[in-house]
């Protein structure tokens, strides 16, 4: 056994980083570790929503934020077949407005945060396997660098994204997604990120498209769906990902743009599902424990809170000098009462319908009401659970009829 920490984490993306920074901040000797070099790139839409940005504040970034080359929206558009919604973001302490920041600075920028906190980092390093007393209880980690290292430690945060390099931790894929990257895409209300739930991605399943402007005269043009959409249609992401782009307004406004560097897909672990968050001496946190925003697909904003909570509760752990799976419950309990209602609410309502078309006629009856349309938007930022929309009884009742129409009419 070679090097002693207090907290060994596997992962530098944002759930990483920010489990390390805290960590680091709070007294702890962190090893921070990542298979990949830095900067490196992750496919992603680069949004980040108003508590997404908040969290990014709180780790000193806030000026950083505002740079002009970033993205900045202030409201959402939502495109559905029949509705267009527009509306503005929910506001936090950093303000009322979002950002759209390209990962492979945004991940840099929080990765420095955590080196200047205290933790040390290694590139190129790819963990392999806890290691374990014969009690059970984690004593380490090894891990793969040219050659096998190992580290001692009593506590790992597992941040290893889809990565699942823990098997017993491991959940399960629920969506893809693919994201490429235009010069002069030329859309209206740049002040909006575009959101477009279309026919072609929610007839068999649920997804949706996107264009999100960056604050360089590139935006981020992408298309997710559901694994149960994949499997349905028989289709791959690549095709749902082409046909989004031939999509009318889409082409219109992509006429005379430019494609920068390739499109590339990446997996999404959804919804808290069957991710399993603490057990002794480990604690898993963002995509490794599930938490990207089943309605959204947001992701980043989760995985820094819960790398903030993963280090509040390492912290904690290393006082009571106790890593027992019962004290690293309380990471799992608090994960739960903040995030639970709006993840298994929106992970609920897209496994439970067959289709998101049948919900077409909420869109519409959203249209028209200014609090019901805020309620919507709201859902799809993470900042209200999907059944706040029920405080809308008019807005139900037209959308039932709605449905009930076109049941009728076929
Ligand atoms: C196409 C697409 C679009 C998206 N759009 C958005 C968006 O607009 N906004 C948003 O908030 N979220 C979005 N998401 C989700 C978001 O990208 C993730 O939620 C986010 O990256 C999670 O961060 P993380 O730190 O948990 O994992 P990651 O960012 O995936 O980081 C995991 C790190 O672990 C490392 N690793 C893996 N295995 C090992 C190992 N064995 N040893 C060492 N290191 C290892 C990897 O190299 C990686 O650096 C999108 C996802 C996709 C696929």
């Amino acid at each position: 056994m070679s090097e002693r920490y207090d907290l060994v984490v596997v992962g530098a993306g944002p759930g990483g980083t920010s489990a390390a920074y805290y960590a680091s901040k709070a007294g702890l000797r962190t090893l921070l570790l990542d298979r990949q070099e830095f900067p490196r790139d992750k496919p992603c839409g680069d949004g980040l929503m108003p508590h997404a940005a908040n969290e990014v504040a709180m780790m000193g970034l806030g000026d950083w934020l505002d740079e002009p080359h970033h993205g900045r929206f202030s409201g959402l558009s939502i495109f559905t077949k029949t509705a267009e919604i527009r509306q503005g973001v929910p506001p936090t302490l950093h303000g009322p407005h979002g950002y759209v920041i390209r990962r492979e600075e945004t991940d840099l920028k929080l990765l420095e945060r955590a080196e200047a906190a205290g933790a040390e980092f290694l590139p190129r390093t790819r963990a392999t396997k806890l290691l374990r007393s014969p009690a059970g209880e984690v004593t380490g980690l090894s891990a793969e660098n040219g050659g096998p290292l190992h580290f001692a430690a009593p506590l790992v945060v597992v941040a290893d994204g889809v990565g699942g390099f823990e098997g017993k931790m491991k959940a399960h894929q629920n969506a893809v997604a693919r994201r490429q990257y235009f010069r002069g895409v030329d859309g209206p209300n740049k002040e909006d990120i575009q959101i477009f739930m279309t026919e072609d991605m929610n007839a068999q399943g649920a997804g949706y498209g996107w264009v999100f402007y960056l604050g360089d005269g590139r935006a981020n043009v992408g298309a997710g769906v559901s694994t149960g959409a994949l499997a349905k249609s028989g289709r791959n992401l690549k095709d749902y990902f082409d046909r989004f782009l031939e999509e009318p307004k889409i082409s219109e406004w992509l006429r005379d743009a430019e494609p920068e560097g390739p499109a590339k897909s990446w997996s999404l672990k959804m919804g808290m599902w069957g991710a399993k968050t603490s057990g002794q001496g480990v604690m898993t946190v963002g995509d490794a424990a599930s938490l990207i925003h089943p309605i959204s697909g947001e992701g980043v904003g989760y995985a820094i809170e819960s790398g903030r909570l993963a280090a509040a509760w390492s912290h904690e752990a290393h006082g009571r000098k106790d890593f027992s799976a019962s004290t690293l419950s309380g990471y799992a309990r608090q994960l739960r009462r903040r995030r639970a209602r709006e993840h298994l609410s929106g992970h609920a309502l897209v496994n439970l319908l067959p289709n998101m078309d049948l919900v077409e006629p909420l869109f519409k009856a959203c249209e028209g009401n200014r609090a019901a349309s805020r309620a919507l938007v709201e859902a799809f930022t993470g900042d209200a659970p999907v059944y706040s929309l029920l405080k809308h009884p008019a807005t139900f009742a037209s959308a039932l009829k709605g449905v009930l129409g076109n049941r009728l009419r076929g």
